[in-house]
């Protein structure tokens, strides 16, 4: 089968790797961005530019959907004539909240077209390895239909039916990981205040971040609602968060990070958990803060 033409909508960083290892791969490549001075490299590789919108959506069948937010979707595709829209497969690899993902979904659906919600799980260097995963969910007969020209950017795995899926499953990802880095952004902060820099710390931060045996460790005993303070306690945890705030403040640091920590422990504590693990945070982070 010869490789399908591809539009790709949004030349960030990913939408312009995106575009280039179709090129690479012998599709006919259709771009289109809100600054079209961003598609010259992609030009000169043999893409085309579309003149507008409506020209991008006719060019593909597939069109793929690379923006900040879904807000830029409705920015740069709110205005066209649905009818450019029908018949589309608007595969959105557009990170935002699960529920713009549904929304987004019923306004493609209501003009004749199908919305499948990607997770990219790489950064643009990831993009066309096929070790590499994006995260899809929407309706599966589309996504099967499309799969081949989807691998063609990494590997991609089907989750659901539910359009938000996709989206739920990549912001779990990135609760992790934003909230990760930020600690090792404030270890890197406190090295430096210390006189340490990245290179003396990076064994240690390796190993810290490196949290897969907590994960195996805590799955069976949380779905099973085990927060039994038999390894760790709570008490404990309220204690090194404070140290680590105090340590954080009398270096002369921002605490934002280690103070929000604290106070989550500390909640946890005075809800009378003192004495279960720290895993019982789970519970206690399922209800907004007083
Ligand atoms: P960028 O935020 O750099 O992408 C910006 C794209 O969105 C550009 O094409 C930009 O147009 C367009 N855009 C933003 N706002 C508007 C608007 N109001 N109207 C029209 N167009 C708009 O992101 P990346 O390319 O880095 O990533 C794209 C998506 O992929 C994001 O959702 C991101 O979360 C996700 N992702 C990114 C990863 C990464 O490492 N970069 C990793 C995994 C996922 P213009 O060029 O005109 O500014």
């Amino acid at each position: 089968n010869a490789p399908a033409p591809v539009t790709v909508i949004g030349l960030g960083p990913m939408g312009r790797t995106m575009a280039g290892v179709f090129l690479d791969r012998g599709h006919a490549v259709t771009v289109w961005n809100r600054t079209p001075s961003r598609a010259a490299d992609l030009v000169e590789r043999g893409a085309h530019l579309a003149a507008n919108a409506e020209e991008a959506l006719a060019a593909s069948e597939l069109v793929v959907l690379s923006l900040t937010d879904y807000d830029a979707m409705y920015a740069l595709l709110g205005d066209v004539d649905p009818a450019a829209l029908k018949g589309r497969v608007l595969v959105n690899l557009t990170s935002d909240t699960p529920d713009k993902a549904r929304e987004a979904a019923t306004w493609a659906a209501k003009r004749g077209a199908t919305q499948l919600t990607g997770g990219v799980l790489t950064p643009p260097s990831g993009i066309g390895d096929p070790a590499s995963t994006t995260l899809y969910s929407g309706p599966r007969d589309v996504f099967d239909a499309h799969r081949a020209t989807l691998e063609v950017l990494s590997g991609a795995d089907h989750r659901g039916e539910d359009p938000g899926l996709a989206a739920l499953l990549y912001q779990l990802n990135m609760v992790m990981f934003w909230t990760a880095l930020s600690g090792y952004w404030q270890a890197l902060a406190l090295a430096g205040a210390h006189g340490l820099t990245a290179a003396d710390i990076r064994p240690l931060a390796v190993d810290a971040l490196n949290l897969g045996q907590f994960v195996e460790f805590y799955t069976p005993r949380v779905d099973a609602g085990d927060h039994g303070g038999d390894v760790d306690r709570l008490s404990m945890a309220v204690a090194s968060t404070e140290h680590v705030l105090h340590t954080a403040a009398d270096a002369g640091l921002d605490t934002t990070v280690p103070e929000a920590v604290a106070r989550i422990f500390r909640r946890a504590a005075e809800a009378g958990h003192a004495a279960d693990s720290t895993s019982v945070l789970v519970e206690v982070l399922k209800r907004p803060a007083a």
